[in-house]
């Protein structure tokens, strides 16, 4: 018996499938500090968990409709005015079951068999996934540590082929923390202007989590807005990664196309976690704004002790909550642990060893498109990052 070819080229999520073995050997009682799945450690604010519960109670335990209650569209659009200057209507905003969701939903919509997606590596490591799922093929721009990982005009253009159908860009960056300023993103949107086939996939899930003081989107130039998706969410910037909600807004004939889709496979998104979503957005900000400082400081932490490695070389992330150290000058060597015998070829090998040996989950940057990094998230205590950091550095002068 077989699966289907699709999803034969499928790879299991890396992140997600790090954090599971690190749960499984907290569960066998080792002390594992967790760096690898990338969620914020705070619980959800309390006016937001009210909210939900007063939804529990006043039976909102119905289908919603397909893109998510009114109300909580109009509360979206409303954000993206507020706080982002730009203009939609409700009806093309679509809440999907987390910000996952609302880009595979896009993929899925857009990319035909053999359409090619632009995607700069490093990546999130779902978005080339999710283009194999449409047929497409992923094609990838890389942005090495020497340029801060982001990619440049000329790379992109460069890129550009009449199977262009899309661009994924990510801002802050999962990975790596990289955030494109406005002056930044303007150029690559002046490259895009002489394409207009080509559709943005603007991922701003980590919109909040910002170390520059401003985000910039690409829906914010007039000239290419109209074929501009933005994909956001709850999951970070309210701690809420469990309740599922995220957004897509977009012209309204993707909006459609994702409603369609969405109607047939998943329908509306979780009614209780949806009012939720809706305090979260219409209530106090404050709490977005606490977290933001607890991690910048916390960048400011890791870095500082990242950068007291030998061996690692660590720049500085302008947002989201990852570090990407370079870690490649550790690859061929060796180390003799407890009778075992270890040798780093990979980045996957790399963070085996600090898993195993150290104790501390991270995630290869192979599952990232980035072979010669390694990722941490510091959304951790700034107790248990000195202690992850220590660690690392204890395990790493053993190999030779
Ligand atoms: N995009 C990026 C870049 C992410 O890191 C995540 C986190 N998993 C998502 C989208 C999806 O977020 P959600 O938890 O809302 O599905
Ligand atoms: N975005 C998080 C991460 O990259 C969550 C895991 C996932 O959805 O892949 O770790």
């Amino acid at each position: 018996m077989e699966l289907s070819n699709r999803l034969q080229l499928l790879q299991p999520s890396a992140t997600l499938a790090m954090s599971q073995k690190s749960s499984e050997l907290k569960a066998q009682g080792i002390d594992i500090i967790n760096m690898s799945v990338g969620e914020p450690d705070f619980n959800t604010p309390d006016h937001i968990k009210q909210a939900a519960i007063k939804a529990v109670e006043d039976n909102f335990s119905r289908y919603s409709p397909v893109p998510g209650y009114p109300e909580l569209r109009k509360a979206i659009a409303a954000k993206l005015k507020n706080e982002n200057g730009l203009d939609y209507a409700p009806s093309q905003i679509l809440c999907s079951n987390g910000a996952k969701q609302s880009v595979c939903n896009t993929v899925l919509a857009l990319v035909s068999p053999g359409d090619e997606v632009i995607i700069p590596a490093p990546y999130w490591v779902s978005y080339p996934q999710m283009v194999l799922l449409a047929e497409g093929k992923p094609v990838f721009v890389e942005a090495g540590i020497e340029q801060d990982f982001k990619i440049t005009p000329a790379q992109l253009e460069a890129a550009i082929t009449p199977h262009t159908r899309a661009l994924i860009l990510c801002s802050p960056s999962n990975p790596t923390g990289a955030v494109y300023s406005s002056a930044e993103l303007e150029a690559l949107k002046d490259v895009l202007v002489k394409y207009p086939e080509i559709i943005v996939i603007a991922d701003e899930i980590y919109e909040h989590i910002n170390y520059i003081g401003s985000h910039a989107s690409m829906a914010q130039f007039a000239d290419i807005a109209d074929r501009v998706v933005i994909i956001n969410g709850v999951s970070k910037a309210y701690a809420m990664t469990g309740w599922r909600i995220g957004f897509i807004a977009a012209p309204e004939w993707i909006v459609k196309a994702c409603n369609k889709l969405q109607g047939q496979y998943t329908s509306g998104p979780c009614s209780v976690s949806q009012k939720a979503a809706e305090a979260a957005y219409t209530g106090s900000q404050e709490c977005v704004e606490t977290m933001r400082q607890a991690f910048e400081r916390r960048r400011d932490l890791i870095v500082r002790l990242a950068r007291e490695i030998e061996g690692l070389e660590v720049n500085e992330p302008q947002g989201a909550f990852y570090l990407f150290p370079r870690c490649s000058s550790f690859f061929g060597k060796k180390a003799l642990v407890d009778g075992r015998e270890w040798t780093i070829n990979t980045s996957t090998d790399f963070a085996m060893y600090l898993l195993e040996v150290g104790h501390v989950a991270t995630v290869g940057g192979d599952a990232f498109g980035s072979p010669e990094c390694f990722r941490m998230s510091y959304a951790l205590s700034d107790e248990d990052i000195c202690r992850a950091m220590q660690r690392i550095n204890n395990c790493l002068k053993l190999l030779k």
